[in-house]
């Protein structure tokens, strides 16, 4: 019976590779939660006859549109816009807006995939989707990044709504891209419809906890695992990737623990600091004056900088992959496991391969996929919808005292689910095995849509 649905399983695969060619992103996440599903359609074989999986492997909508811009020389501008609402059965579609030259639609797809089983684990009340722009906002002036901005939304605000579609911030995007975005938004519809984005600034229906909460979240599923296997942050080596809003939040979490963050990096290389990162200083270079971590060395004397090599040959307890997809791979995998690794925690989403993940698995390293370690960022977006929808703000000290607890039900729920499926402390087919079953029961009860 096990081979049979093996072969179902991998049927299904096929089907999805040949309706979308071309989408290596999008057949990488796809393959990722299939390989879980095993377990799931043996108990319950209702899932596969009601097609299920065929059903969420097609988004609901897929919107694709031109965004014309006018540069600061006064020259047009094409990019491409994207918004893909793939599952709205747990809530109005869900997801983030991504403006990096790497966004076409096999990135958004996999992206929006993936957001559909995240945001069910949240357990609050949201459906999967995801956007962006192949627009890259490097070397950009704020002129343009209004101009552009202010485009987006004039094709985009037709499709969005509290009730419909909330898109957030994601590589690219953050509370300055929000405040262009929205103000454009009010300003063709004349309703000041807070709940239409998350991530705004505290002055005009934001949250506190947003801009902080998915390294946060992060680096508190990272103490809910080592807290299943006895042990803490306090005193541990961690290595942390990127140093956006993701990675910079998770230093400054995982520094309130005890922890030592020892290297950090951006798309130009990674610096090592063995004193552990100056976190106020990296967030006036990356955030301020939006500079390169290159910069962080000239103003630090224990601090070296790496332009060639991977940043994960540096020896660390604990890795937290906070830049892109794919960043780690097996062999960089096989040398943490060589270096003593003992927890992976996804801070991005999907930054470790296939094989990166089947050798933490091997070794017996504890590893957290991303829909479950950085569910921190949405969730906290739902709290943003909740405060928008009662007209309220909350502190900080409740905000964070929420996101914490979500974590930890997320985190319990991976393992529980885990166990109750024949494979404990498998984060991965825990977290794919919950949140299919969640969406899938939802799907079941609303017909056939
Ligand atoms: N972009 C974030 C993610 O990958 C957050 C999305 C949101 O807040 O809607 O989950």
């Amino acid at each position: 019976a096990v081979a049979v649905l093996d072969e179902k399983i991998s049927d299904l695969y096929e089907q999805v590779v040949a309706r979308n060619p071309g989408e290596a992103e999008f057949h990488q996440a796809v393959r990722e939660v299939f390989d879980s599903l095993g377990p799931v359609l043996a108990k319950h074989p209702h899932y596969a006859d009601a097609g299920i999986i065929k059903r969420l492997t097609e988004p609901e909508r897929q919107i694709i549109f031109r965004v014309p811009w006018i540069d600061d020389q006064n020259q047009v501008q094409v990019n491409r816009g994207f918004r893909v609402e793939f599952n709205s059965a747990l809530g109005p579609y869900k997801g983030g807006l991504r403006f990096h030259p790497s966004v076409y639609l096999g990135v958004v797809k996999f992206l929006g995939f993936e957001q559909i089983f995240k945001n069910a684990l949240t357990g609050l009340p949201i459906g999967g989707g995801k956007g962006g722009s192949d627009f890259d906002p490097k070397g950009k002036s704020d002129l343009e990044i209004m101009r552009f901005c202010q485009s987006f939304m004039t094709e985009l605000y037709r499709h969005i709504g509290e009730y419909t579609d909330v898109p957030a911030g994601d590589i690219g995007v953050g509370g300055r891209e929000i405040g262009y975005l929205f103000g454009q938004y009010k300003r063709i519809t004349n309703r000041y419809e807070s709940g239409v984005l998350t991530g705004k600034g505290l002055a005009w229906g934001g949250s506190q906890v947003r801009t902080e909460a998915t390294g946060y979240g992060a680096v508190f599923f990272v103490r809910d695992m080592l807290a299943a296997a006895d042990d803490k942050l306090d005193g541990k080596t961690v290595v942390v990737s990127g140093s956006g809003n993701v990675a910079i939040f998770a230093i400054e979490k995982i520094q309130q623990l005890g922890g030592r963050v020892v290297a950090c990096s951006d798309s130009s290389g990674y610096v090592v600091d063995e004193a552990g990162i100056d976190l106020e200083l990296l967030k006036e270079i990356k955030n301020v004056q939006r500079g390169r971590i290159g910069d962080y060395v000239n103003a630090r004397s224990s601090a070296r900088l790496v332009t060639n090599g991977s940043l994960w040959n540096v020896p660390t307890d604990i890795a937290i992959p906070c830049a892109t997809q794919n960043e780690l791979n097996g062999a960089d995998a096989a040398q943490l496991v060589k270096n003593g690794v003992r927890v992976v925690a996804e801070g991005a989403n999907m930054p470790c391969t296939p094989e990166a993940v089947r050798i933490f698995g091997e070794a017996g390293v504890s590893f957290a996929p991303g829909k479950a370690a950085n569910a921190g960022g949405v969730a906290t977006s739902a709290l943003e919808m909740q405060q928008n929808a009662s007209r309220d703000s909350w502190s900080f000290g409740y905000t964070e005292e929420r996101l914490s607890e979500i974590m930890t039900s997320i985190h319990d729920h991976c393992l529980h689910t885990a166990e109750e499926y024949g494979v404990p402390g498998n984060y991965v087919m825990g977290a794919n095995i919950a949140g299919f079953t969640q969406v899938a029961d939802a799907m079941l009860a609303l017909g056939l849509i």
